[in-house]
């Protein structure tokens, strides 16, 4: 037998699966996500004109002080309600329609990732910032007055690892979403926007990227920040 042929059927099979369709090696797998169906969303149509080609992932936090015990599916089926309510409940300019929540994935603090808004319609905002382009990764709690979990960090990094991956994104468009409306807002709250100042968050991501599971240490609390974990009575 020819060695030479022999050994490319051997190297192969081993290559094709390393290669998305796209020619791209895929190192990042898709992160379990609680469905639509499964947290009972009641989405209404999106407008075609809001379709959009994502090339930014939006980091935020609901900043909404996060109860012990509270279920995040009965919350996150609020916040659409709540959207899809606003012309009635508040005043110009924030009595605007969202026919579906304002995200794309909100994150529980017990790490499960929720399926909101479709990726391809851009998400909603009370600040003004260009939203089409943006995926919109939001974690429940107020990192203003609470620590993120380290469930929660797990997951937002292992989305945004794989959405960088799916969308082609590259890290330097991952941002906070006070980077996207500066001046307008403190989202996602001191205790997660240090991952971004110190760097860490992007080096994790960038480690799951390659396909290797990063060290994720939340460290110590900030000498002028929260210092209670998020669910902790
Ligand atoms: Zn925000």
């Amino acid at each position: 037998m020819n060695v030479s042929r022999k050994a490319l059927t051997l190297v192969l099979p081993s290559f094709l699966i390393l290669l998305s369709p796209a020619g791209f090696a895929a190192t990042v797998e898709k992160p379990p996500l609680v469905s639509k169906e499964a947290w009972g969303s009641k989405a209404a149509p999106i407008p075609c004109s809001r379709r959009q080609v994502p090339v930014w992932i939006t980091i935020h936090h609901a900043g909404e002080f996060w109860k012990a015990g509270a279920d995040p599916a009965e919350s996150v089926r609020r916040l659409q309600k709540w959207g899809q309510n606003r012309p009635k409940l508040e005043q110009p300019p924030r009595d605007t329609y969202w026919p579906d929540l304002p995200y794309h994935f909100p994150i529980a603090p017990d790490g499960r990732i929720f399926e909101g808004r479709a990726v391809a319609y851009e998400p909603e905002t009370n600040t003004k910032y260009s939203v089409n382009g943006n995926i919109g990764v939001d974690m429940l709690g107020d990192f203003e007055k609470q620590r993120p979990s380290i469930a929660q960090i797990r997951s937002c990094v292992a989305l945004t690892a794989w959405l960088c991956q799916t969308y082609r994104i590259d890290l330097a468009h991952v941002r906070g979403h006070m980077d996207a409306a500066p001046g307008q807002t403190d989202c996602p709250g001191k205790d997660f926007y240090r991952y971004f100042e110190d760097g860490q968050l992007k080096r994790w991501i960038g480690t799951a990227m390659d396909g290797k599971c990063p060290d994720i240490d939340p460290g110590a609390a900030l000498p002028d920040g929260p210092s209670k974990p998020i669910g902790e009575p």
